[in-house]
């Protein structure tokens, strides 16, 4: 079992209007130990959407955390959207706050959000997912604040391919897989994959497999959840889906810095 959520949304995300204390609520009667609020910082997502008053934001946990002092831990995260072009303007937002987590996630390529149907119709299931992953590749080339990639295989959701292989992009993958473990970084799994019904969480059993011969030791594992019902989804499976890629721990960062925890 896993006891630490460390990727979930609150009404402070423009996706959510769930109240963060019932995110909290639902971790604690679900037996976590540890929930980690990541709330959406999109900057230039068209139409102004998923920027975040962090200040608020900040504000709020801290009396969440008061209202659940010895119960359970709250940590303080965000879930920031990378492109290659807002390198600068991210480096500046995440040294004004004291995180203490950072996913580092792919929600627009070239300006597009793949969700739309725009995205995988105009360059087709194939090199829609390529041109994903090349992205990936180009964020973390020149932005190196964040703890762990976000839902590696996201793209893959919303395409139309019903018979994804991630052995097909492992030129690209692995480059993206080598570059992390150069940069000290991790990866996550996300169980939003299940909820959603593709039959697997992010990223695909193989890729994380792959992750796991090329040397990435850091695995975070969240649900993704933007309501409080979605909280810890499937994190029995989770463990054993961590397991069965060769993992024995995950990790839990507080003040960025990463903490194992045998999987049980
Ligand atoms: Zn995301
Ligand atoms: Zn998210």
């Amino acid at each position: 079992m896993i006891t630490a959520d460390l990727h979930t949304h609150s009404f402070f995300s423009s996706d959510s209007s769930e109240p963060t204390e019932n995110i909290v609520r639902a971790a604690y009667e679900r037996g976590l130990k540890t929930i980690c609020l990541t709330e959406h910082m999109d900057f230039d997502y068209p139409g102004g959407e998923f920027i975040l008053d962090t200040d608020k934001y900040r504000a709020e946990l801290a009396r969440v955390r008061d209202m659940f002092a010895g119960k359970i831990e709250v940590l303080f995260g965000v879930e920031l959207g990378l492109m290659d072009t807002l390198a600068p303007r991210l480096y500046e937002y995440t040294s004004g706050f004291d995180f203490d987590f950072i996913i580092g996630s792919s929600h627009l390529v070239d300006g597009a959000d793949p969700y739309y149907p725009e995205y995988f119709g105009k360059l087709g299931d194939r090199n829609g997912i390529l041109r994903y992953f090349e992205s990936i590749l180009a964020n973390i080339s020149v932005y190196d604040n964040f703890d762990v990639y976000g839902h590696l295989d996201y793209a893959v959701r919303y395409s139309r391919a019903k018979n994804y292989s991630p052995a097909d992009y492992r030129d690209i993958t692995d480059e993206i897989i080598k570059k992390l473990v150069s940069m000290g970084k991790g990866i996550e799994l996300n169980t939003a994959g299940l909820k959603y019904g593709l039959g697997w969480a992010h990223p695909h059993p193989d890729l994380l497999r792959r992750c796991r011969e090329l040397g990435i030791e850091i695995v975070t594992v969240g649900s993704d959840g933007h309501k409080a019902e979605h909280i810890a989804w499937e994190f029995e499976a989770a463990g054993e889906i961590l397991k069965a890629a060769g993992y024995e721990y995950y990790a839990v960062f507080r003040e960025r810095k990463p903490e194992f925890v045998k999987i049980t």
